[in-house]
């Protein structure tokens, strides 16, 4: 089953109880939809203009490159495919893998690519093309790469620049700007409650596309001075670019609320798999996959100096395919390179020595919370407090600096006490992860694990939700949200939700346009007129 039509299943499981009839098919209004003429053709804002950001990292912007390369003449369209088989190629297994790499090695000997290739790799490429199939090996791959990249960059991109297919990308970031309220969705159900608010199920009109909600209560984040950290929030959400962490798609506001739109999770959370459904924690191939996807997540995190601070199994959630991502980043910190903090934030049961002695730490923490995490996922309670034990927190801070990591429960074995032996080191020189140069994923814990195709999505999770069923608290569960005094929001406040309103996030939105289909639809309809209007611009 497609995973839209599992969304919808669950989707439609959840609008029992409400009062809206029922979820929609994708996309009633987008035939009638066209895209803008962009206002000033040059100006891209703070996203640069740079190749990377036009022609790699924005799914639209690469798209129309790659459309431009492919229809412009042989040599163009070489480069292209070669890139692309490139990225086909680093992400295969075994047989599959060398049958790409035979199909790179055989593009890259084509006149048009050797060209191309000689001018900007020169001499190294005379000895990659003389080299046995079985000696071209990464790094002679990453090199051809380079100098594909390097050729595109140059003439190529000039051109791109001036083509109908860069005024048809500007014509899509145009429609990226538009204003985003609440009318652009339809809403649905509960899923749970935070501090400020609830997070429901929305939908978007025109795409089909299933997002969740979280609506922060303008009133509410001012009497408990909440701005500053859902603007941090918000911003890292913003920033997170991975398959891990919970990407921001909008932030909009409405009349009462603050609304962070990413993605819905509907397997549930960590917590819930380890205490709510039958028998007690999540058996080991599961729990293997998912410490894999969380040090991912949380590597990417410190590679943008985010010290995360809320790593526990409540904060890690399950999509519809059973891959899981991080999610509430309302600790997390940026810290400059290496500077240090001194600030008291996490739960209790996870929090690391360095916290609770009050001692400047770093990324340090999030390691140890990991530790914490994956105790409780095999054994349903933490290493240095019970299941629901009732147990001062002096108590526990006594017991994380001071008591050793006891592994009871039948469940541990050798591989898994290993890890999280290294990463319940009360010193961070000898903690996992923090020592210079070590790696977690290197530990053979993890050896089971492909890390490439992980991170691209291809490794297949152990476990799938069931569509029918909804990984989540009942909704009364979610009822009683306390009142709010009566605050008066001035002019200052209204400054800052405009400030945060931003709207679409470009990669997320862009994502959407392409899944949804919607991408195809008008750039189809509408390439011939885009033509015609770029011969005057
Ligand atoms: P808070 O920061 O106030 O704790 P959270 O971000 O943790 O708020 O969200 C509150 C609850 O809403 C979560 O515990 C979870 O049950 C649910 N939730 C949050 N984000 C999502 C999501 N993206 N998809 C599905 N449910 C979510
Ligand atoms: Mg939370
Ligand atoms: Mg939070």
């Amino acid at each position: 089953m497609g995973t839209l039509q599992g969304e919808l299943m669950y989707l439609n499981n959840l609008v029992v109880n409400t009062t809206y009839p029922g979820v929609q098919q994708a996309g009633t209004s987008r035939s009638s939809m066209s895209l803008p003429r962009p206002k000033s053709s040059g100006l891209l804002g703070s996203e640069g203009s740079c190749y990377e950001s036009l022609c790699e990292q924005q799914p639209i912007g690469r798209r129309l490159f790659r459309q431009f390369l492919l229809d412009s003449n042989s040599q163009y369209a070489a480069a292209a495919k070669l890139l692309e088989d490139f990225d086909y190629w680093q992400h295969m297994e075994d047989e599959a893998k060398e049958k790409a790499k035979m199909s790179v090695l055989a593009k890259f000997c084509q006149p048009e690519s050797r060209t191309f290739l000689f001018s900007h790799a020169g001499d190294a490429v005379e000895k990659y093309a003389s080299l046995s199939i079985s000696n071209f090996d990464e790094a002679a791959m990453e090199h051809v790469r380079e100098a594909t990249r390097t050729f595109l960059k140059g003439g190529p991109f000039s051109e791109y620049l001036k083509s109908p297919f860069f005024y048809r990308f500007l014509q899509w970031k145009e429609y990226e700007k538009q204003k985003i309220t609440r009318k652009y969705f339809y809403e649905f159900r509960t899923l749970g409650r935070g501090g400020f608010g609830e997070v429901c199920a929305v939908q978007v009109k025109h795409t089909g596309q299933m997002y969740a909600c979280k609506k922060l209560d303008k009133r509410r984040l001012k009497t408990k001075g909440g701005e500053r950290l859902a603007l941090i929030e918000k911003q890292i959400l913003e920033k997170a670019n991975s398959r891990f962490v919970i990407n921001l798609a909008y932030a909009y506001e409405d009349r009462t609320h603050l609304c962070l739109v990413m993605d819905l999770m509907s397997g549930g959370d960590l917590k819930f798999h380890i205490y709510d459904l039958g028998k007690r924690g999540i058996r080991m191939e599961r729990v293997v996959y998912y410490v894999a996807q969380i040090t991912s997540g949380i590597l990417h995190l410190h590679s943008m100096d985010i010290v995360y601070r809320d790593m526990k199994p409540e904060n890690v959630l399950l999509d519809a395919k059973g891959q899981c991502r991080l999610s509430d980043f309302g600790l997390a910190v940026e810290l400059p390179k290496g500077k240090k903090i001194c600030q008291k934030a996490g739960t209790t049961g996870y929090m690391a020595p360095e916290i609770l002695r009050q001692e400047n730490y770093g990324m340090s923490v999030d390691w140890w919370s990991v530790g914490c995490s994956i105790y409780e996922m095999v054994a349903a309670r933490l290493p240095f407090k019970d299941f629901k034990e009732k147990v001062q927190n002096e108590e526990v801070t006594r017991r994380t600096l001071e008591d050793d990591c006891k592994f009871q429960h039948s469940d541990f074995d050798a591989p898994v006490k290993d890890l999280i032996s290294h990463f319940l080191k009360k010193k961070v020189q000898n903690r996992l992860g923090c020592r210079s140069g070590d790696d977690p994923r290197n530990h053979v814990f993890f050896k089971g694990i492909n890390f490439h195709r992980l991170e691209a999505g291809l490794a297949e999770p152990p476990w799938v939700p069931k569509p029918n069923v909804i990984y989540a608290k009942d909704v009364d569960a979610f009822r009683t949200a306390s009142e709010v005094e009566d605050v008066k929001l001035d002019s200052k406040d209204e400054r800052f939700f405009k400030e945060f309103s931003t709207g679409a996030v470009p990669v997320r939105w862009q994502k959407e346009m392409i899944e949804s289909g919607t991408f195809d639809l008008l750039n189809s309809s509408e390439l011939n007129a885009s033509c015609q209007e770029s011969a005057c611009f």
